[in-house]
């Protein structure tokens, strides 16, 4: 079959695509007021952190971890061994000769997280660091519903720029403080998530953060959180009109607060532009980016792409929560954080575009909808890819027949090269960077727009929306949204679940005979791969009518809605899956029909699209 024939029907029959919980559910609560000091000349810092635990759990608790992402970012650390050993690491971590950048860095250049004291609720408690995970061995237990506090004091130093956070980005941007600080590990229905910081991907506690931070005066700082002393600080967050008075002394103190965010980012550089944005009924947007005249043009025409993006976002998914977002130059690539994203600035447009839109995606598929990204990292980036490509469909004026095309490439190329581990593997353990990529943002994406073929654009729609609404500043797991779909829809997806994100198996269906039966014309269909699905079977006549026939998988115990408005449709009688074949007649003469195709919208992830088709001979 060829390309072009399958880009027909594509075009033909396109589909418009834009047109309650866990029982016993509980989550930790943490409230941060801390207080830090940088020394932009030699990018170390010291701060006092004060956390206020609150236990929901049914546990009592005798330890606590926090993690200390920084000291990944040391020669030795399983950060630099893990470069060193897997196949095809990452080309912004390594040198041209593909070796580790973190081995190279020497005492003054890597990073560290120190906690140097600690005590609970007033009492000394033992702590050991392993890596980048601290080890507290409580002074008294937790009991389950109670408060603890906890008071330290830490010193950290920022790495030169290896990866997401550190100083002196390739573009020349000061300071990206990601991972910055003790962040307490989360604990929950799942035990401890004290994961090392290895690859990638996180997981925190919800709650409030109450942010100072002391930084030499030239610096413009932006990030999460709203800042409280505005028209002290001026930087552009002055209310417009407002005199800032000029402060004595080298540095200034900006104070921010972030209700109910699991993460706190921020970045600052001498050279920041600072531009606002108002949504219309919606947030406020920030622009920092570098005074650099290769960049200007494109940074200025991605604002208006911005306010798109999150009126998009907002629509399709659920409202944006909070009152700011900002879109800041730093880091490496593109990383989302609460209330804000960095991203490298110097891009052609189309690509700019493409990381904001994905990065504030994650908004709503990361932050607000925590999921633990480590071991279900195709929720988050997978359901970002899906719905950051409809929003660049609608906001660029894509004129792509199915924006998903190189999406199932990806997937495929993945599924047949042997290479594949299921989407249960944590993030850090997959053996390539190539499998974990595909894995989480191609078939994760897919879960979502093949999810649209089982149970129908709409309901798929009115999955998102409604999974975002039950789970918004919670934990969702795979099987929250499976049971969303599943109420939204009325079929059951149990199999669509286990087969698509905890096996390896395979879609493949095929055309295996068409022939005539006195004056009908009988089709069968064979299924080679081991996972199920309900088959759409499109048949064009010579005269140019269409019909097409459905043949729901039985165990999904339901149908979905005709998806090709206008087209008839004939339900034809369930398919059990461990039936290798399954026939239908057409009424019709076999001289009248011009092409038989299962899955014309090409939704469906068959690995084999070459037996999809029949056509007259
Ligand atoms: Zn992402």
């Amino acid at each position: 079959m060829t390309k072009s024939f399958f880009t027909f029907f594509t075009a033909l029959l396109s589909i418009g695509l834009f047109a309650q919980g866990n029982t016993n559910y509980w989550q930790q609560h943490v409230d941060y007021t801390m207080a830090v000091d940088m020394d932009v000349d030699n990018f170390q810092y010291t701060g006092t952190q004060t956390l206020v635990y609150t236990n929901n759990s049914p546990d009592e608790l005798k330890r606590v971890y926090f993690h200390l992402y920084f000291n990944a970012f040391q020669p030795g650390s399983e950060m630099d061994i893990r470069l060193q050993n897997i196949a095809d690491p990452d080309g912004r971590m390594t040198t041209a000769d593909k070796k580790s950048r973190i081995a190279t860095l020497t005492e003054s250049e890597m990073g560290y997280l120190h906690a140097t004291s600690l005590t609970q609720d007033g009492n000394q408690v033992s702590f050991s660091e392993e890596g980048t995970v601290l080890v507290v061995d409580l002074a008294k237990p937790i009991p389950s519903g109670a408060k603890s506090t906890f008071n330290m004091e830490f010193k950290g130093q920022v790495p030169l720029q290896i990866r997401r956070s550190g100083r002196n980005s390739e573009e020349g941007v000061a300071l990206s403080m990601s991972q910055w600080y003790p962040k307490l590990a989360e604990y929950d229905f799942e035990g401890w998530h004290a994961d090392p910081y290895i690859a990638r991907e996180f997981q925190g506690v919800w709650g409030d953060f109450d942010v100072k931070l002391t930084i030499d005066k030239d610096y413009t700082v932006g990030g999460t959180g709203y800042l409280q002393n505005a028209d002290e600080i001026g930087h552009g967050y002055e209310t417009p009109g407002t005199k800032i008075k000029k402060q004595k002394g080298k540095t200034l103190t900006w104070h921010f607060k972030a209700p109910m965010v699991h993460d706190f980012m921020w970045a600052a550089d001498p050279d920041y532009i600072h531009d606002i944005q108002q949504v219309p009924n919606g947030p406020v947007l920030h622009f920092l980016y570098k005074d650099d005249p290769k960049i200007l043009e494109n940074w200025k025409k991605l604002q208006p792409k911005t306010i798109e993006a999150m009126e998009f976002f907002s629509k399709n998914i659920g409202k944006y929560p909070y009152d700011q977002y900002s879109v800041i130059q730093g880091g490496d690539g593109g990383m989302e954080y609460a209330m804000s994203t960095l991203i490298t600035g110097n891009r052609k447009f189309g690509s700019l575009v493409g990381v904001m839109a994905h990065e504030l995606a994650h908004s709503w598929f990361q932050h607000i909808l925590a999921t633990n990204e480590s071991k279900h990292e195709w929720m988050d980036e997978g359901f970002t890819s899906f719905i950051s490509k409809l929003c660049m469909t609608e906001i660029m004026d894509s004129d792509k027949e199915n924006p998903f095309e190189g999406t199932y490439k990806g997937y495929r190329n993945l599924a047949l090269s042997g290479k594949e581990q299921p989407q249960t593997t944590h993030a850090d353990r997959y053996a390539l960077n190539f499998a974990y990529g595909i894995s989480a943002y191609s078939k994760g994406s897919i879960f979502l727009s093949q999810l649209g073929y089982i149970i129908g654009q709409d309901k798929l729609m009115e999955t998102i929306r409604t999974y975002y609404d039950e789970f918004k500043f919670k934990h969702p797991v795979p099987n929250d949204v499976k049971r969303v779909a599943e109420k939204i829809s009325g079929i059951e997806l149990d199999w669509y679940l286990t087969d698509w994100t905890q096996t390896t198996n395979t879609i493949d269906y095929g055309i295996k005979e068409v022939s005539t039966v006195e004056t009908n014309t009988k089709v069968t269909l064979e299924r080679i791969g081991l996972m199920p699905m309900p088959l759409d079977i499109l048949v064009v006549y010579n005269d140019g009518s269409r019909e097409t026939f459905y043949a729901p998988l039985q165990m999904m115990r339901g149908e979905k809605e005709n998806p090709y408005e206008g087209v008839e449709r004939t339900v034809i009688k369930d398919w059990p899956w461990a039936y290798p074949s399954y026939e239908f007649e057409i009424q019709k003469p076999m001289s009248s029909i011009q092409a038989i195709v299962i899955d014309p919208s090409q939704l469906m992830a068959d690995v084999n699209l070459e037996n999809n088709v029949w056509q007259a001979e």
